[in-house]
């Protein structure tokens, strides 16, 4: 579904972002990241849609090399990759619906969606969309007046109303507490459970990855150091992964 060959992402001022990295991601897989701040989270799911390309190596999502698309190509693949942030990144004086709906633009002319003149069908499919992480009750509702838990449940709907194949989440979490945390990652491993989506997740720690994933990724200073079950984990990878010589369980997080 995914593939990284030899992948490598140096930025302009020569951070080398990604070095080297090989990976291979089947359909339907829930993959965790996980790696300090600067290890190249980021920029691992910027290269699966495209927004970086790599400066060496060859990037395939769903059979197409997005490293040789032209930009119609690029359009189309990332129709297709449903991409959720820390930060929620919803307009927040609108709706949640009209939030919702704008995952449906790459399928809209411009001048129906100025105009808010929405299709039924792509109504549907948000509708449908807010109903899978059950917040269907807050379609009128301005997303300003959400909670962060439910801004980012909006979040995920948006990206579920591009029907993607891929779903790419940027530590979704980072910005909520323990509890909401579980609760937005339960919505995200039913979807990928319900539809099957391909879904790949940065996190800063282990804990939530432990109880919510099966392979994990661990990246460090660019470096793949880890893929595995997350159930194999052991102190020694977890040093690997985070440079300390301290024990997972001593680990208390302690986020950016
Ligand atoms: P993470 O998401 O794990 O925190 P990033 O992928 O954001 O890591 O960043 C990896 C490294 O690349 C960091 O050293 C960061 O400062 C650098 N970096 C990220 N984006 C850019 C950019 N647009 N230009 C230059 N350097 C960048
Ligand atoms: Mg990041």
């Amino acid at each position: 579904m995914i593939k990284f060959e030899n992948v490598s992402v140096t930025y302009p001022g020569g951070v080398e972002a990604l070095k080297n990295l090989n990976l291979d991601i089947e359909e339907g897989e829930f993959l965790i990241i996980v790696g300090l701040s600067g290890a190249g989270k980021s920029t691992l799911l910027r290269t699966t849609n495209g927004l970086v390309m790599p400066t060496s190596g060859e990037v395939y999502v769903d059979g197409q090399k997005i490293t040789k698309s032209n930009k119609k190509e690029l359009k189309k693949i990332r129709s297709r990759i449903g991409m959720i942030f820390q930060t929620f990144n919803l307009v927040n004086r609108t709706s949640v619906l009209k939030n919702v709906l704008t995952g449906r633009l790459h399928s809209v002319s411009v001048l129906r969606s100025t105009l808010g003149i929405w299709p039924q069908e792509d109504k549907d499919i948000a509708f449908k969309s807010l109903e899978q992480v059950e917040i269907i009750e807050k379609a009128y509702v301005r997303a300003s007046n959400l909670s962060g838990g439910q801004q980012q449940r909006v979040g995920i709907a948006r990206a579920l109303a591009q029907q993607p194949t891929v779903m790419l989440a940027d530590e979704p979490v980072a910005s909520l507490d323990p509890v909401t945390s579980r609760v937005v990652m339960k919505y995200l491993k039913k979807i990928n459970e319900d539809l099957g989506i391909t879904t790949i997740v940065n996190l800063h720690f282990l804990d939530l990855a432990k109880e919510f994933g099966e392979r994990l990724i661990g990246l460090k200073d660019g470096e793949l150091v880890y893929d595995g079950k997350i159930s194999d984990v052991t102190d020694k990878d977890f040093q690997n992964i985070y440079g300390r010589d301290i024990k997972s369980s001593d680990f208390i997080g302690d986020d950016e």
